[in-house]
Parts: C-alpha cells; sequence; structure tokens
C-alpha cells in the first residue's frame, strides 16, 4: 500500500488513462467495489481508477455500492480523489461541454447506504462546503492551463434515476437554485469525508434539463445516448485534465483540512 495514492472514479473511457496497468481484486469490509480496481502510473505516482458503473456499464446510479468503492480507495492508500460526473442543466449557462467543479450539492436520493457510521460510534461530520476546495482550485488552474470552459462553483442536484426527472419536477429544481443534475453525485463526497479523503467533482455538462413552460430550456428531452455522446467527445478533454492534474499535484503543496474530518465529529 502506497499512502497519498490518487483515486479517479468515473465513466469506462477513462480507462485510456493509462497505458502501463494491471487489475486488483480486493474486498471490503462493505462489499466488492464496482469492478477490480485498475492501477496504473502518471509520471510516478500510483493511480487507482474505479469505473463506477462497472467494466460493461451494469451498475445503474441507484445500485452502486458507494461504501465498498470509497473504501477500497482508502484501503489501497489513497488520499485523493478525482470523481467525474456527467450533468444536466438547469442553468442556461451552463452548456454542454462545459465542465464544472461543483462546490455545493443538494441529496434529493434515497435508501443508499451514505455513512460508514451506523452504531456504536456516532459520528457528525461537517458537510458545509463537502467537496475538498484545495482539489476545487487544483482542478480550476488546470482548466485555465488549458483554456476549457468551465464554471467555479455550482450547486449540484443529485437525483436517485435511473429515470430522468419530469419537466415540472426539473421547474421547482431550477426555483431552487440549483444549477446541475447528476445521479452519482451523492454519497461518494460525504463517504469520502468521513475517510479523510480529499474528493473533487469533475463534472462535464452532457445535456440540458426540459424545464415545465421555460422557453430557454429545450423541448426535447434528453436522452441517455445524447448524454453518452457529449460525454465521450468530452473524454479527451478530460483525460488531458485529469493527467495534467495528477502529474502536477504535488506543486500544488496540498494542505488541506479534509484529513481532519473526524476531529471533534465523535459523539
Ligand atoms: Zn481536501
Amino acid at each position: 500500500m502506497q499512502k497519498g495514492a490518487i483515486g479517479i472514479i468515473g465513466g469506462s473511457g477513462l480507462y485510456r488513462m493509462f497505458t502501463n496497468r494491471e487489475l486488483v481484486n480486493i474486498n471490503t469490509s462493505y462489499g466488492e467495489p464496482s469492478s477490480p480496481i485498475q492501477v496504473g502510473t502518471v509520471a510516478d505516482k500510483k493511480v487507482y481508477f474505479i469505473p463506477r458503473h462497472g467494466i460493461n456499464h451494469e451498475i445503474p446510479p441507484h445500485k452502486v455500492n458507494y461504501r465498498a468503492n470509497i473504501q477500497a480507495m482508502y484501503d489501497l492508500g489513497v488520499r485523493q480523489i478525482f470523481a467525474t460526473h456527467a450533468l444536466g442543466s438547469l442553468n442556461p449557462s451552463m452548456k454542454p461541454g462545459d465542465f464544472v467543479i461543483s462546490d455545493q450539492f443538494v441529496n434529493k436520493t434515497w435508501g443508499r447506504e451514505d455513512t460508514y457510521f451506523n452504531g456504536p460510534d456516532t459520528v457528525h461530520i461537517s458537510t458545509s462546503d463537502p467537496f475538498c476546495n484545495c482539489l476545487r482550485n487544483n482542478i480550476s488552474k488546470v482548466f485555465d492551463r488549458f483554456g476549457f470552459k468551465y464554471h467555479k462553483k455550482a450547486t449540484m442536484l443529485v437525483i436517485q434515476g435511473p429515470r430522468f426527472s419530469t419537466r415540472a419536477e426539473n421547474l421547482i429544481f431550477s426555483q431552487e437554485r440549483n444549477d446541475v443534475i447528476s445521479m452519482t453525485g451523492y454519497p461518494e463526497a460525504v463517504l469520502a469525508r468521513e475517510r479523510g479523503i480529499c474528493y473533487v467533482s469533475v463534472g462535464i455538462v452532457t445535456d440540458i434539463a426540459c424545464v415545465l413552460g421555460s422557453k430557454v430550456h429545450p423541448q426535447h428531452p434528453s436522452s441517455h445516448a445524447e448524454v453518452v455522446n457529449t460525454f465521450e467527445v468530452s473524454v479527451e478533454n478530460i483525460l488531458s485534465v485529469l493527467d495534467y492534474a495528477v502529474t502536477n499535484i504535488d506543486k500544488q503543496k496540498i494542505h488541506c483540512e479534509c484529513i481532519q474530518s473526524l476531529k471533534g465529529a465523535k459523539c
């Protein structure tokens, strides 16, 4: 185990990140992760990758074992995670192909195992700022360097899926000032926080959500094919961003509070 390794969780298209790679089978106290974990090196740094939905996209968002995925990363010594998310946009300024670094989430999922502390240890971590601000700054500098269009802040609404939301639901979501919609943005971030791991969402807008009565938003509903297509078009840019971020992460001298998340949180 190498402490301080870097983890990536995202779509299976990110397999292309490594030229040298091997697979590690790992089981955790919370079950098996979505697939064997791919290990590779980027600029002499050990990087672990989990395809969130499995190698063949066989695990829908509400069935992902988020606890096992984060625990596997933790057990392997990962202390910083870059997670990619496909996002539907509720904000007219956030267009397909744009990158989004969410700083807040609103959770509308249910039934997902979202804590490592189900008793007897009772723990209340802070999620006022649920994503690692150090990694958010880090990744925004990378976007600046590449000149990619991105949004430094956004509120990510996380829905249960696997269906897309209705026009009426999206009207409410937009009135509640959410910017983007995800099906997988929760509970990874809070599980990582409970384990003291820095976690950032590298989001890509894949479609515009239909909002009831809106002239701004499109009339045709989002489709899975549209989401996959936009994500695939952007995947080379995502790979470039992740490669540069991982390569240069030491230079950013990350010293943040995520590792102290349990301090004062236990009853
Ligand atoms: Zn952090």
